[in-house]
């Protein structure tokens, strides 16, 4: 079981990404933060005009295609080491993107995934996105009542933290509903594949406490990180 696979899944402001740090630092494996990877993809200069098709949905407000978002993973799991596993942040966030992962495991020598799902409320969800900060440069987020957040200034690059014009209250609520529908079908798709599914749900802010909750829902179903 060395060549793990754990798919995260979660609704904006469930902390997925606070989660996949904790897994990566205890267990080795590779955190693959998906909406990161896609954002930072045109950092360097790539061939054709991927680039632009990228930027214009953004703009767009259009989610990126399966195709496009399969070859940025694709592209990225072939320049990492995945021998202790891979932790997919955000991914898939489509059935048919679901209907990829199979194969791209394959490719890479990867386990049939086990899903961790982290659950939030729609309350939880707004409270704690309308109130983080982001860092301008490398998108690293922060909660009140840590340095960086009451200084404004990103304690891992040294850049100003904003807030977000997509995390006003509104599109949050927007995006969760979406996210809701989204993941009704990925949980029937995952149901119908036999993946094993590990559900929790956030609430009480603690990013620890979910951690170790988490873990103990995994060693429940024999996976110790
Ligand atoms: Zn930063």
């Amino acid at each position: 079981m060395m060549n793990r696979t754990l798919l995260l899944m979660g609704p904006p402001g469930a902390g997925k990404g606070e989660q996949a740090k904790r897994i990566a630092s205890v267990s080795g494996m590779t955190h693959v933060a998906m909406g990161s990877l896609i954002r930072h993809y045109c950092d360097i200069p790539r061939e054709g005009n991927i680039c632009e098709v990228i930027e214009q949905n953004y703009k767009a407000g259009i989610p990126q295609s399966d195709v496009l978002v399969f070859k940025i993973l694709r592209d990225y799991l072939g320049t990492i080491d995945t021998s202790k596993g891979v932790i997919f942040d955000a991914f898939p966030l489509s059935v048919g993107e679901a209907e990829t992962v199979p194969a791209i495991l394959d490719e890479f020598g990867l386990d049939q995934p086990i899903v961790i799902h982290i659950d939030c409320d729609e309350e939880t969800a707004v409270r704690r996105i309308t109130l983080r900060k982001i860092c301008s440069h490398c998108g690293r987020t922060f909660t009140p009542g840590t340095v960086p957040y009451e200084n404004n200034v990103c304690d891992a690059c040294g850049n100003a933290l904003i807030q977000r014009e997509d995390d006003r209250e509104e599109i949050v609520r927007a995006r969760y509903k979406e996210y809701e529908q989204r993941i009704r079908s990925l949980l029937e798709y995952y149901g119908r594949k036999k993946y094993p599914v590990v559900t929790y749900v956030t609430g009480k802010d603690s990013p620890e406490t979910d951690f170790q909750i988490l873990k103990e829902k995994l060693h429940d179903i024999g996976i110790v990180l």
